[in-house]
């Protein structure tokens, strides 16, 4: 879909939805690890999230109201990742999905034995190939401290953008120029060693939810890299160097170290 937006539809879209200046920046200081982006940067991202909220719905479910600010915090997350990447990464979905709380998805699978299982646990956020992004909306509040260590939205895009090619398996489309073999061997040193620092039970800085498995490895991640990127960095800088030529972005480097007064 986003390969048929021709530039000159792209201007109309962009000339025609705006969002507003206040809004906009309303949103923006919500996000603290994005309001150190630069001038430049920002311009580009709030494109995005036109584009972005131009093609996607958000709607809300169970009689929750999406407000306008809701909806850029939502759109601007999302974009994030996809600041320096084709926002073709995106397409084949209609909707993201925002409960006021927790929610029970509404699927069933079959295991080998052919024995049919419903979910019933509740759930924060959901994300499935071709199907909608699904969110709490407290849950995706709570990204406004990254004390929370979570960031709901990026998680979920990290998740779709990993199922463009399949199940989500912690290894995305990668460009030419990437090595699979070198996003493997990165990925798999440091799960392998924080699945240990978890069976140990010791305190990590990375959510030990990260442990679940590759795609959730590469999901929470996902969050710290663009949240908090000096921790990612100091924790598995060989990640920290796939995931910058991945995403096409270096976030530690917009970080400013304050002395202490
Ligand atoms: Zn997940």
């Amino acid at each position: 879909m986003w390969n048929a937006i021709t530039r000159w539809r792209r201007r109309r879209i962009l000339s025609r939805a705006m969002i507003p200046d206040e809004l906009w920046e309303e949103a923006v200081a919500l996000r603290p690890f994005v309001s150190v982006y630069t001038v430049d940067e920002l311009r580009r991202l709030r494109e995005k999230v036109v584009l972005f909220l131009h093609a996607k719905g958000i709607v809300g479910a169970q009689g929750h109201e999406v407000t306008p600010l809701q909806r850029v915090v939502i759109a601007l997350e999302a974009c994030v990742l996809v600041l320096e990447l084709d926002m073709a990464l995106y397409d084949g979905f209609e909707n993201v999905i925002v409960y006021p709380g927790e929610f029970i998805p509404d699927w069933e699978w079959e295991d080998e034995a052919g024995v049919v299982h419903r979910n019933d646990e509740p759930m924060v956020g959901e994300a499935m190939p071709g199907g909608p992004v699904v969110l709490s909306w407290p849950d995706v509040e709570a990204g406004a401290d990254w004390q929370a260590e979570m960031n709901l939205v990026i998680h979920e895009f990290a998740h779709k953008i990993d199922m463009r090619d399949g199940e989500a398996d912690g290894c995305p489309p990668l460009p030419a120029g990437m090595s699979v073999e070198a996003w493997a061997s990165a990925l798999t040193s440091a799960y392998e060693d924080f699945c240990a620092r978890v069976d140990r039970d010791e305190p990590t800085a990375i959510d030990p939810y990260a442990a679940e498995s590759a795609a959730e490895f590469f999901a929470v991640l996902s969050e710290v890299f663009f949240a908090d990127p000096l921790v990612l960095r100091g924790e598995y800088p060989g990640v920290y160097d796939q995931f910058a030529r991945f995403y096409r972005q270096d976030p530690a480097t917009r970080v400013t170290v304050r002395e202490p007064d």
